[in-house]
């Protein structure tokens, strides 16, 4: 224990996470020792503010002196808010990633209860004092008194409801209380009961094939401990049903399970499909719901009464009263990872969750990340493939149709329109890929080559035609189109390159008896439209579907033999160092959807690159070739997964302080990569390859080192010297520790 020195106090302490960008805890007294619980919210004054943090550990002194401790204001709860593991986690993410702790636990929470809500709604109940010799007197010969106090001395509590419903007045419940025979105190609701284990929990079953058999067996037999297993099995191959396989092994035991989905991918039918199955609560959590829908599905996880919680990516957050198993969908998919403010990887979280919990975690994937297949090489993760099509399904093959020297009719060449009007002229349906929405992406000036710009972010406008607009997809700046050049008042103005919706209006007019059917994020803004969409799909007759990465997940269409991806080439050189992984997902996900039924599926790939290694793997071979080589080719250029990165952004309206800032610090770094013989490198500072966005210049630093551990250390101490030192107010400033995105 520290001596007592005037400057510190010695006391219990609360050390309490307050929702502000400090990376820090702050002291506060408590009120009674009762209050010392880690877990629990508590109301806090904080500069001028009042705000509500949690109490993340109990001191037995502080550094400050008794007269700086100010007590906490209020106590909101008698139990903690999280489960052990949970907490530790959140402890663990916050560390990691560098993040407030205030902030990473003020995510982890329903905002009713960050806003104070009660856990448990609470109820004015009636209750009788302790008897004394002096009862009898008090009564007299008030019968009707004595019936009531003997009511609720048998009932032990009652309410004013239950009061009345047994046929006594009000008034006789105030006489009791006046003479001191009863007294009203506040009675909090109760958990749910856990959910029932039973034996029988699913409705139906349906025959595994060997593969999906020996999956299961082999989760089946690990499930006592933890244990991170990829499935890695095509599109089609029946993953969904091993995790529900699995799933119903924990659930007969009263376990929970947590399955995580990407955004796009949680649908109502998605829930529905474990609702149909199993005989348990379904607690689902995701972005459309209102704020007390979300709070009762986070209790009913913590309760235990739903067996099944299933969520987008802060849904790894939720407290599991009987944790048994974590599933990941589509474990690739660029969703789970957070993009701004508190940064983290849902999958990453997921696994240290798993094993805090020691349960197991399933990942699964028609794609697995190379991060998940490189685990799966060096053995962390166990690797389980599924290679068949359930069913008659067929797998479809893939074709590259190279057009390097080829003119093209609205990105589409005469090959390509040939061979979908041979689809549709078979009454089958047709999918057109395109990851850009809008009509056009680039407007210029034929007289003078101006570019129409957004200012925001010095990039070009994409044109839309309906209704006829320019706009930003970086920052949603929208205008009217421009009639003439601002520059030489020419009004040539050209649209150059595509987007769906000029795909459409040309689709149209080629195949005028069909119809086409766009969609992407404009087509679908109005509630239900999607639905209507694909409803119409799924009717069957002949059509052409044309979308963008909205239809890479999830849907099943079962009647679309024809898969075509028009732009294939602007993932291939793309200047992120993950646009081929993500473009050869993309293909290969965009592919999975057709051939469904028994129809045999085709693939066609357009590109001016035809003879391109890295397209003709992805057609020739399997994804898993794919992505050898890919993993290849980051080995070689010390990329992650084998090189781990961190980047620091700052942003300013004026490239100047960004770059002095990150300059600074880009020294304050290489002093303490040099002091501890870290083997840490640097790049940048540099302006970030989307120089502006939404008006505000980026520049960014990246550290790459070959060991976690190094890169953690480093920032650690970064971040120790960062809370010390007064940033300049006009420079916003963040920490993305595994970035996904360096743009
Ligand atoms: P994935 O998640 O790998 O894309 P799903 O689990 O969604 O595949 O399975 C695709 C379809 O095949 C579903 O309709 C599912 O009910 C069905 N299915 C799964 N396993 C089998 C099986 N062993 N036999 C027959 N049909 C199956
Ligand atoms: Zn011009
Ligand atoms: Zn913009």
């Amino acid at each position: 224990m520290p001596a007592e020195t005037p400057s510190n106090y010695q006391g219990t302490v609360l050390q309490v996470a307050v929702p502000s960008p400090l990376r820090r805890v702050f002291d506060y007294l408590p009120l009674s020792n009762k209050q010392a619980l880690p877990g629990t919210r508590v109301k806090v004054s904080f500069g001028r503010q009042q705000l509500i943090g949690i109490v993340v550990s109990v001191s037995s002194g502080s550094s400050l002196e008794k007269k700086k401790l100010k007590p906490i204001l209020a106590a909101l709860d008698s139990e903690s808010l999280l489960d052990d593991s949970l907490f530790q986690l959140l402890i663990w993410a916050s560390n990691y990633y560098q993040h407030p702790v205030g902030e990473v636990f003020a995510t982890a929470l329903p905002s009713k209860l960050r806003n104070g809500v009660a856990l448990r709604d609470s109820t004015r109940v009636w209750t009788g004092t302790e008897p004394s010799p002096q009862q009898g007197e008090l009564l007299g010969r008030a019968a009707k008194q004595k019936a009531l106090l003997d009511f609720i001395r048998a009932e032990k509590e009652v309410t004013d409801h239950e009061v009345r419903q047994a046929g006594f007045s009000s008034q006789l419940l105030k006489q009791l209380e006046l003479k001191q025979l009863v007294t009203e105190k506040s009675r909090a609701g109760a958990a749910e009961p856990a959910f029932e284990p039973a034996s029988k929990v699913t409705k139906f079953e349906i025959e595994l094939n060997e593969e999906q058999l020996s999956s299961v067996t082999e989760i089946s037999e690990a499930l006592d401990s933890y244990t991170c297993f990829l499935l890695d099995g095509i599109t089609g191959s029946g993953k969904t049903e091993v995790y529900m396989r699995v799933m119903q092994e924990q659930l007969a035991k009263g376990l929970q399970c947590l399955v995580l989905v990407p955004e796009i991918g949680l649908t109502p039918q998605t829930v529905s499909r474990f609702q149909q199955r199993f005989s348990c609560k379904v607690a689902s959590l995701h972005s459309g719901l209102n704020e007390t829908e979300r709070l009762t599905a986070w209790k009913q996880a913590r309760d235990g009464s739903a067996g099944i919680v299933i969520g987008t990516r802060s849904a790894v957050f939720t407290p599991l009263a009987n944790p048994g198993l974590i599933v990941i969908d589509e474990e690739h998919d660029s969703s789970f990872k957070q993009q701004d403010g508190f940064r983290y990887s849902a999958r990453d979280l997921a696994v240290i969750r798993a094993r805090e919990e020691n349960i197991c975690i399933i990942l699964g994937s028609a794609t697995p990340s190379l991060e998940s297949l490189h685990n799966a090489r060096s053995k962390k993760f166990v690797h389980l493939q599924l290679t068949q099509r359930t069913g008659s399904k067929q797998n479809c093959g893939m074709e590259i149709i190279d057009v390097a020297n080829e003119t093209l009719q609205e990105g589409f060449s005469e090959q390509l329109l040939y061979r979908i009007r041979k689809h549709i002229e078979r009454k089958n349906q047709v999918l057109v890929f395109i990851n850009r929405r809008g009509f056009a992406p680039i407007l210029n000036c034929q007289t003078c080559g101006w570019i129409c710009e957004c200012e925001n972010c010095v990039t070009q406008f994409t044109v839309h035609s309906n209704p006829p607009s320019i706009r930003c997809h970086h920052c949603g700046t929208a205008a009217r189109l421009p009639r003439a050049c601002p520059q030489c008042k020419s009004k040539d103005l050209n649209t150059i390159g595509i987007g769906t919706q000029r795909i459409e209006t040309f689709l149209q007019s080629q195949f005028a008896s069909t119809p086409v059917i766009r969609i992407d994020r404009d087509s679908t803004r109005r509630k239900d439209s999607l639905q209507k969409m694909l409803d119409q799909v799924n009717k069957g007759a002949p059509c052409i579907l044309l979308g963008t990465q909205m239809l890479a997940k999830g849907h099943h269409f079962p009647n679309i033999t024809l898969v075509a991806i028009l732009d294939a080439d602007s993932g291939l050189f793309s200047a992120d160092f993950r646009g081929q992984e993500h473009m050869g997902q993309t293909i290969v996900q965009v592919a999975g959807r057709a051939g469904r039924a028994d129809r045999a599926g085709e693939v066609l790939i357009q590109s001016r690159h035809g003879s391109h290694e890295t397209l003709q793997t992805l057609a020739n071979d399997a994804y898993s070739k794919f992505s050898e080589q890919q993993l290849q080719e980051r080995s070689s250029a010390q990329l992650p997964p084998f090189f781990h990165l961190c980047l620091l952004r700052a942003e300013a309206s004026q490239m100047q302080p960004a770059l002095q800032f990150l300059e600074q610090l880009a020294k304050m770094c290489a002093g303490f990569s040099q002091h501890n013989s870290l083997p840490i490198e640097q790049l940048g500072p540099l302006p970030a390859p989307m120089e502006k966005r939404a008006g505000k210049y980026r520049v960014q630093l990246l550290l790459k080192a070959e060991k976690r551990g190094n890169l953690q250390a480093l920032l650690s101490q970064l971040c120790i010297e960062l809370d010390t030192m007064k940033l300049p107010r006009s420079v916003r400033f963040s920490i993305d520790v595994d970035p996904q995105d360096l743009v």
